[in-house]
């Protein structure tokens, strides 16, 4: 017998408040996670920042997808205190944050204590959640790590808080080892020493640079907001009841190791989006067409490139892609560009709106070099504004990826087997392309050079039958990682043991 979700009597379930970074790669994971829940029959209440709400209400199909869960799913939003035209990328992260702390915070501080005592109206925002009333009380939150306040809101009124970072757990480890990392010399340093090999981080002595710390370490400025907030990350993180992370042990088994001694509960729950599928799909009620199809895009995605990639022979694509974030210099574009079109490999390049800073501007490039790059392009190119990248990577067609090394990339990377070339652009990119080029060898570090002559190179070795061992080793990786999200994997483990976790911390 199996029950419809919305049919199931509220007054029996956990209720978590979902509060993500918002940006798309954790907005994409906490609703995923979300998603799982709501199978488990675990009442959630997802809080967008307004901005992130209207375009996904755009874009995905969350309007039509989070229906079927009645009431177990509600969406609530909150200012996130910028200007309605403000820029929300990497550079405005940390304004951000700090402006979330003043409008967010108060907002979601009282979503909680309402929800909590049940009370309605009174209180900034209070009025917006009267209907809480009548939900379960939120029992368990779960946020972003970058949201410290958190853990002092869920403190104040004794519900569990669980943190999800949707960076890589080994990034995650270096920062919360900052001052670890300035006791012991390796922060702060200056250019010259980027190739110092770091000492004081545990577990990953011997293959670390400086120049791979995750890219925040880069500012010298110890006063910098940024890394005051670094050297702060580890007390919230302490107090939570367990540490989600959207990765795998056979991945990174040594740093989840490492990562229990700073708390006992870590949750490796991943790949997330693999796992997603595997469960929706064994729930009764999801249709396959319906899942393959399901999106939480910021951007429209463009599905004409995978009638495009059908027409390519096997494994003969590289796809370019540097994430919903990343911006590059016109400068840098060019040399991709050559690089790309000199190595002859066929290529689907997304080019996201404002990717490229200063676009077009003069370079020197005479208008006939010019021509010569469309042409090609015209001839075994195509370019998007923003692809199906789940989709892409998964097509027999695409043999190669050259990404900027975000984490939820390079997990979809590893989950098709497809070898990667990374470019990493800022934050733990530094370190995830590491380990994708000297940990796992599933990939080429292309890190802090930009040049065609490489670009080109790296495409050739890593596209190039026969001699390729990379390719050998990230098709290994891959059939773990889709193992593992199975019954008896790690991963499947890890999220009934959340799950299980949550109901039991609902008084
Ligand atoms: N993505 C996408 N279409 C694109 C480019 C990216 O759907 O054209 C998705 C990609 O699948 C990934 C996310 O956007 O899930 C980017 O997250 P990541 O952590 O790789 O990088 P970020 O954008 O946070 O820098």
């Amino acid at each position: 017998h199996h029950q419809n979700p919305s049919e199931v009597l509220l007054t029996t379930h956990p209720h978590v408040l979902f509060f993500p970074l918002p940006l798309q790669g954790p907005v994409n994971c906490l609703l995923k996670l979300a998603e799982i829940f709501c199978l488990h029959r675990i009442q959630v209440t997802f809080l967008n920042t307004d901005y992130i709400h209207r375009r996904l209400l755009r874009y995905s199909d969350i309007s039509t997808r989070f229906n079927r869960y009645g009431e177990l799913f509600r969406f609530r939003t909150v200012s996130d205190g910028l200007r309605e035209d403000s820029l929300r990328t990497s550079e405005q992260i940390g304004e951000l944050l700090e402006s979330m702390e003043s409008s967010s915070l108060p907002v979601f501080r009282e979503m909680v204590r309402s929800s909590v005592f049940r009370l309605g109206g009174g209180g900034a925002g209070g009025a917006a959640y009267d209907d809480d009333r009548d939900g379960n009380p939120i029992s368990c939150i779960i946020a972003d790590g970058a949201f410290g306040f958190a853990a002092d809101v869920a403190g104040e009124f004794g519900v569990s808080i669980f943190y999800f970072d949707t960076i890589s757990p080994c990034a995650q480890w270096a920062i919360l080892n900052a001052r670890r990392l300035k006791e012991g010399g390796d922060y702060p340093f200056k250019d010259d020493g980027m190739d110092a090999p770091v000492t004081s981080l545990p577990g990953m002595e011997g293959f670390l640079r400086r120049r791979d710390l995750p890219s925040f370490f880069r500012n010298s400025d110890q006063s910098d907001p940024i890394i005051q907030r670094l050297m702060s990350v580890e007390s919230p993180m302490r107090r939570a009841h367990g540490l989600i992370f959207n990765s795998f042990v056979d991945l990174e088994g040594p740093t989840l190791s490492q990562l229990q001694t700073l708390t006992p509960k870590v949750y490796a729950i991943g790949p997330l989006h693999t796992h997603h599928k595997t469960r929706l799909s064994s729930d009764h009620h999801q249709n396959q067409e319906s899942i393959g199809n399901s999106t939480n895009s910021l951007w429209k995605e463009n599905k004409d490139c995978i009638s495009w990639l059908d027409k390519q022979p096997a494994k003969s694509v590289i796809y370019v892609s540097i994430g919903s974030l990343a911006v590059m210099g016109n400068e840098q574009f060019m040399e991709i560009w050559h690089g790309i079109v000199n190595s002859g490999v066929r290529f689907l390049w997304v080019r996201r709106p404002g990717s490229v800073a200063g676009l077009g501007q003069e370079n020197g490039e005479s208008s006939e070099i010019h021509r010569d790059l469309e042409l090609a392009t015209k001839e075994r190119g195509y370019i998007v504004s923003w692809a199906p990248q789940e989709e892409v990577l998964a097509h027999p067609a695409v043999g190669g990826f050259f990404t900027h090394s975000g984490w939820n990339s390079t997990l979809e990377s590893i989950v098709e087997g497809v070898p990667m070339i990374c470019w990493p652009y800022y934050a733990d990119q530094q370190m995830n392309s590491r380990y994708v080029g000297e940990v796992w060898k599933v990939g080429l570090d292309m890190k802090d050079t930009c040049d065609r002559g490489i670009v080109e190179m790296m495409i050739r070795e890593i596209m190039e039958d026969g001699k390729n061992e990379i390719l050998g080793r990230v098709e290994d990786m891959a059939k773990l990682a889709k193992a593992c999200v199975n019954k008896g994997g790690s991963s499947y483990h890890d999220l009934n043991r959340l799950v299980e976790d949550i109901k039991s911390t609902t008084p």
